[in-house]
């Protein structure tokens, strides 16, 4: 299990070609292209940490790339958080741990949010407990980086263009060893 950025950086040099779930691009693409669009926002460094590193629960496990093909929920929101919180404070691991409730969260209060869902995370929301009820919605939306997580949830929905160019995984250290600074200390 990585505790420093170094092999947290390695982990997706390694494991990051695997496909991101049934879409067309990979893990490591992905990752590069959401925290992209959080850095093309001028976000702060912990969001586009967040960005960059919210799927790495998907990387540390072996159940295949898309274990929602076969019915499986590898609930990887929460397998990101032990791999994270040593390294970066809440600001970046909050919004991640919250990111999947923030797709039930966007199906409960917009509309045209789940029509915008490609088919594989149309099957994997089921797996997740389906679109929240009204007063879950609101439940959800009190919580402390909440909105962090529903803004990371958008820029994850776009991250999923195949070929597209974006900055690679140097470009972002000096973002992602400033947002390690801000770590708690607990
Ligand atoms: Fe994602």
């Amino acid at each position: 299990m990585p505790h420093n950025l170094a092999t947290l950086l390695d982990l997706y040099r390694q494991r990051g070609q695997a496909q991101y779930g049934g879409e067309a691009v990979s893990q490591f693409e992905h990752a590069l292209q959401c925290a992209a669009l959080a850095e093309q926002a001028g976000q702060s460094a912990e969001m586009i940490a967040a960005c960059l590193f919210h799927d790495v629960g998907h990387l540390v496990h072996h159940l295949g790339d898309d274990p929602a093909l076969r019915g499986l929920d590898d609930r990887h929101e929460q397998r990101a958080i032990p791999v994270l919180e040593q390294l970066f404070p809440a600001a970046v691991t909050l919004p991640i741990q919250l990111h999947v409730a923030a797709k039930r969260y966007l199906c409960a209060v917009d509309d045209a949010y789940w029509d915008s869902l490609s088919a594989t995370s149309k099957r994997s929301l089921e797996l997740q407990g389906g679109a929240f009820s009204p007063a879950a919605a609101i439940a959800f939306i009190q919580q402390p980086y909440a909105e962090q997580a529903v803004q990371l949830r958008r820029w994850d929905d776009l991250a999923k263009v195949p070929n597209q160019d974006t900055p690679d995984l140097e470009h972002f250290l000096p973002c992602l060893q400033q947002a390690c600074q801000s770590v708690d200390l607990r």
